[in-house]
């Protein structure tokens, strides 16, 4: 028991030293679904968008930034969130493994807790869980440039999922579908999208093409109070579906990244 008592704490100690992620910069943490091609064939999702599944992440995400309120913005698309917390964020002392980590079971979490609400019919069968990064962006312009990567990602893959869905309902296989979509561009897309199945992509549902973002904004809010109800002026945490390649929404919205 002696023997026990020799062991220095601060010896111990020095093997957790850790890299704290660079002060003054935007913390991204952005988070994917494990496996979901899996999950949302196990759960019936549609194809190629289930707007159901996408709301529960949504959800999920206004959870997190009504927890977190370091977090600032965040946008989430597919499987998807990356979350912005604040350049000068003290969360977890910044801490990669202890952002990460505590985003990412909070979210999972909420996922489970949710999944009834959004899909009350549905038994879920599968255990949802995610992978999670911290990564430092250095200016403002650098951040705006990964979330608009990003969107460019949404647009891509949803027009490239919407064209092989089209195809594959229509009594292609995947695999037929797959090559005639091989080396296709952006335009060609669209007018097969129209030509062969009178689809207009610009008309598809804002959010399967943008994304969502969700982020506080001010507005009205009846508040309950023990004297009656009353209404003030309170932040709340809204989804919306907009272009945030442009720089015109950052400009309508400067106090998100201020
Ligand atoms: P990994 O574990 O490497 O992330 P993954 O199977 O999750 O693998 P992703 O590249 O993350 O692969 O793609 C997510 C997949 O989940 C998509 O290909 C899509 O099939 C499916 N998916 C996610 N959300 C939805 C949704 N709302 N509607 C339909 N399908 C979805
Ligand atoms: P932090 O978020 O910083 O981890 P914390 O409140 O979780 O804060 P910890 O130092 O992790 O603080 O301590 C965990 C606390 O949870 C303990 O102080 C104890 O009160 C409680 N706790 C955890 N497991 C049990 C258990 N099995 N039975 C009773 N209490 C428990
Ligand atoms: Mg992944
Ligand atoms: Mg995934
Ligand atoms: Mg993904």
């Amino acid at each position: 028991e002696d023997d026990i008592n020799k062991i220095k704490p601060e010896y111990i100690k020095a093997f957790q030293f850790e890299h704290k992620l660079m002060p003054s910069t935007w913390i991204v943490v952005r988070i994917d679904g494990c496996h979901f091609h899996r999950f949302s064939e196990g759960h019936e999702f549609e194809k190629p968008n289930d707007g159901q599944a996408l709301n529960l992440m949504n959800s999920c995400a206004v959870a997190v930034l009504e927890e977190f309120q370091d977090i600032v913005f965040s946008y989430g698309v597919s499987d998807e969130y990356s979350f912005v917390l604040k350049k000068d964020s003290q969360f977890c002392q910044r801490h990669a493994s202890g952002i990460v980590s505590v985003i990412v079971s909070f979210f999972s979490s909420m996922y489970v807790m949710k999944w009834k609400d959004f899909f009350p019919q549905k038994e879920l069968k599968y255990r949802p869980y995610f992978d999670g990064r911290a990564v430092c962006y250095p200016s403002t312009e650098i951040l705006q440039d990964y979330l608009a990567w990003r969107q460019v990602d949404c647009h891509i893959n949803n027009q490239y999922n919407t064209c092989f869905w089209m195809l594959v309902k229509s009594g292609k296989s995947k695999r037929e579908a797959q090559d005639s979509l091989k080396d296709t561009q952006a335009q060609e897309k669209n007018n097969l999208l129209v030509q062969q199945f009178g689809i207009d992509y610009q008309k598809l549902p804002v959010m399967f093409r943008q994304g969502s973002s969700v982020f506080w904004d001010k507005g009205d809010e009846a508040v309950t109070y023990n004297n009656g109800p009353r209404v003030k002026l309170r932040k709340k945490v809204v989804v919306e579906h907009c272009n945030i390649i442009e720089q015109s929404f950052w400009n309508a919205n400067p106090c998100i990244l201020d």
